[in-house]
Order: structure tokens, then C-alpha cells, then sequence
């Protein structure tokens, strides 16, 4: 599979910074998902949904500090 990258100009970060970057989608044909972004100062946020409709979020910053790591369908993604 191949995934598909679209540029973005002003997303707020997970450092707090509204910076451009790009998202990445990817998936399949069994219902995984994937929706990440990229941001121009480093951060990154990835998200991963799944099959069975649960999720994985993760928000990195640029400086390597893991803001948000949850795994399960109950926090509202
Ligand atoms: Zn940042």
C-alpha cells in the first residue's frame, strides 16, 4: 500500500506552535487507518485506527517529549 502525503500550511503543533507541515495517510482494505502529521518545527502526531474501531494516538514534540501516548476506543478519537 501506498500512502498519501498532503502538504498542510497552519496546524497547531503539539508544542503549541502553528506551524506548516504535512499529514500521511495510509491504510487498508481491512479498515486500518492511519493519519499522521508531520510539523515543520519537529513534532509529529500519529494516529492509527483500527480494525476493530479502537485507536492509537501518539503526539511527539520536537524535542523528543512524548505528550500524549493512549491506546483504547474510549478516550474520544
Ligand atoms: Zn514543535
Amino acid at each position: 500500500m501506498v500512502g498519501t502525503k498532503t502538504p498542510f500550511s497552519a496546524e497547531r503543533a503539539p508544542c503549541g506552535k502553528v506551524v506548516a507541515g504535512e499529514y500521511y495517510r495510509d491504510g487498508d482494505e481491512h479498515g486500518l487507518r492511519i493519519r499522521d502529521s508531520f510539523f515543520e518545527c519537529g513534532c509529529r502526531v500519529i494516529r492509527h485506527e483500527f480494525h476493530d474501531g479502537s485507536c492509537h494516538e501518539r503526539a511527539v514534540r520536537h524535542d523528543g517529549r512524548v505528550v500524549k501516548d493512549q491506546y483504547g476506543p474510549d478516550h474520544g478519537c
